[in-house]
């Protein structure tokens, strides 16, 4: 089994760790005036890109 060589020390392991944070997906407002993540099909009216591509039920 693969064994790390070296200790690693408190810092550097901090230091990876400081750089995993969770981010909120960009968002924008639709046409349709609904707050949408940018680059998916607005969850509202299933606009994306100026067409319709999620059909109403
Ligand atoms: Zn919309």
């Amino acid at each position: 089994m693969a064994m790390p060589k070296k200790r690693m020390s408190r810092v550097r392991s901090a230091w990876r760790r400081a750089t995993i944070f969770l981010t909120f997906p960009s968002t924008h407002v639709c046409a349709c005036g609904a707050t949408a993540v940018r680059h998916q099909a607005c969850g509202v009216c299933g606009v994306y890109n100026g067409r319709k591509t999620i059909l109403a039920k």
